[in-house]
């Protein structure tokens, strides 16, 4: 199918926790469509980066070294140049006024980037201020939108745009809203107007989706539901023997994580650790149905409650960091899709 592309799942939890279910959140130009009122300084620098890195290419990295007041920030963008902006005052609105101003004119005068643009006018809007929250203002007047909304604001993307932006956007107006279970999604151009596919499980609110998605049309694909699956695998030549807990009909994230597994205590809010060649210890989530056993005998167990993987066992998890931490020095626990436990 030409121009047709596929989008992955990789969205930060924190947007998850944004979202509230059963409203229509459909944003309209010039309109102020907020979700929530970010909550700190945190939620609002992920708002402000989130906004600018919509039409900015290569990615916006940055990192804070402490949550508490004023936060150092450092900005990279992708391999190229570096700054440190400082995100502090007495009134948060203020601050966030701020550092956009101050992101924007960075961008700017080092990259040429004016962002976040005005779909019409193609400049940058302007961060403002109104009573109720911080703004992205289009100097011509025809947009307004609060900070962090600026993807609903400029929703439905136009017909020249390319096929996955608007697949990667449509995903991430989904998981916003909560809605996730759906497996695939897709986005293409027929006679003149986007349509998108997507792949939902039994339980998935099409309603919702429709909704979230308008006002792009929606063809529906019915898949089953998420499962694990508990199997064997054989020595081979290259590999030794392994029993494994995986998920089925959902996407993974596909880093490896080999170690030794070992048992977390509560503190660690995980369901095991697991221990590199080089020592360090990696905190893991598992996904696949499964229990934590007692405090002596197997660590893991599977859903039927069997023992499955024990401290000291040679392990692998599939799987991947997310979200990725902002904070300097947290470590996220990895999120495990499949956990091998090698004989
Ligand atoms: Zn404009």
């Amino acid at each position: 199918m030409a121009g047709l592309a596929r989008a992955g799942e990789s969205f930060s939890s924190r947007e998850v926790t944004d979202a509230r279910s059963g409203a229509d959140h459909r944003a309209t130009r010039g309109s102020c469509d907020a979700f929530t009122v970010a909550r700190d300084p945190v939620d609002w620098l992920e708002r402000v980066f989130d906004d600018l890195g919509v039409r900015f290419k290569p990615a916006l990295l940055w990192k804070i070294k402490s949550t508490h007041l004023p936060i150092t920030v450092e900005v990279k963008a992708g391999e190229g140049p570096g700054t440190t902006l400082v995100f502090n005052g007495e009134d948060l609105g203020d601050a966030v006024i701020r550092l956009a101003g101050d992101l924007q004119a960075w961008l700017v005068a080092g990259l040429g980037a004016e962002v976040p643009p005005c779909p019409t006018h193609r400049g940058a809007l302007s961060p403002s201020r109104t009573d109720v929250q911080p703004e992205w203002r289009c100097p011509e007047g025809d947009l307004n939108c609060a900070i962090g909304d600026y993807r609903d604001a400029i929703w439905p993307l136009g017909l020249d745009e390319r096929p996955g932006d608007v697949a990667a956007m449509l995903g991430r107006r989904l998981h916003r809203r909560g809605l996730r279970e759906f497996s695939g999604w897709s986005a293409e151009l027929r006679d003149g107007c986007w349509v998108a596919e997507i792949d939902v499980r039994p339980n998935a609110d099409e309603d919702a989706i429709r909704a979230a998605a308008a006002p792009i049309a929606v063809k529906f694909t019915q898949v089953g539901p998420v499962r694990t699956e508990r199997y064997e695998s054989p020595a081979t030549g290259s590999e030794r023997a392994f029993r494994a807990l995986t998920l089925r009909r959902t996407m993974m994230h596909l880093a490896v994580l080999q170690g030794t597994l070992g048992r977390a205590s509560i503190a660690d809010r995980c369901d095991f650790l697991v221990e590199g060649p080089a020592g360090h210890v990696v905190r893991v989530v598992l996904r696949p149905e499964h229990r934590i056993g007692p405090a002596t005998g197997a660590v893991i167990l599977d859903s039927a409650g069997q023992p499955f993987a024990s401290a000291g066992d040679s392990v692998l998890c599939v799987g991947g960091f997310l979200p990725e931490s902002h904070l300097e020095g947290e470590r996220m626990p990895f999120s495990a899709g499949e956990l091998r436990v090698f004989e």
